[in-house]
């Protein structure tokens, strides 16, 4: 073993630091933690999250969320950028207050990462669609026909259009081990009125 003072980067290296800091096996304080990047909560391979937690990193690139808080003044403002559970990949820094804002980017980073091409998938048109699909079988089965092979078993994401501007991202889960990515809705085609849009549902 070798011993380095360099904090260690990737989503993997930046969870063990931050567990190491916030279990005083550093010389940093121990409230110091949340200010080191981390994997957000929720989000693979961090607190609360049921997916992520096995010892060998996944065998293909496997999205996740790093978060960090910074004091600035008075104010506490949130950082995020895209991380990957298998390599050292990590994202640009997106500054925002995390619900949609600033966490949204750096999530779709990390999909541009794990899934190039992934804002090409089919996406889920309505709310009702999003509880419904994954547990309809043929509509699933067809709906996920047109991703790109391997992709399904590798976490790829759904694509749902959003409900209003900057809706959150929903991180995976053993139940649904994908991201549910929200994009805007297309707008609609000149020809083609309201009426007829609700007709195809
Ligand atoms: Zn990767």
């Amino acid at each position: 073993m070798t011993t380095t003072t360099a904090r260690p980067t990737g989503a993997q290296g930046r969870q063990t630091n931050y567990w190491r800091v916030r279990n005083g096996r550093t010389p940093e304080p121990t409230d110091s933690a949340p200010q080191m990047w981390h994997i957000r909560h929720g989000h693979p391979g961090g607190e609360y999250s049921d997916l992520g937690h096995e010892l060998d990193p996944p065998e293909h690139h496997t999205p996740t969320l790093l978060t960090r808080s910074r004091r600035t003044g008075r104010r506490e403002e949130e950082e995020f950028r895209g991380g990957c559970l298998a390599c050292g990949w990590e994202g640009p820094v997106h500054h925002g207050a995390g619900y949609g804002d600033g966490d949204n980017q750096a999530v779709e980073d990390a999909h541009d990462h794990a899934f190039p091409g992934w804002r090409e998938l089919p996406p889920l048109t309505t709310a009702e669609d999003r509880w419904a699909l994954p547990r309809d079988r043929g509509r699933w089965a067809q709906l996920t026909s047109r991703y790109p092979p391997g992709w399904l078993d590798r976490g790829a994401p759904l694509v749902a259009w959003n409900r209003h501007r900057r809706e959150e991202h929903a991180p995976p889960h053993r139940g649904r081990p994908r991201y549910e990515l929200r994009v805007a809705r297309p707008p609609a085609k000149p020809r083609t009125s309201p009426a007829n849009q609700e007709a195809l549902f």
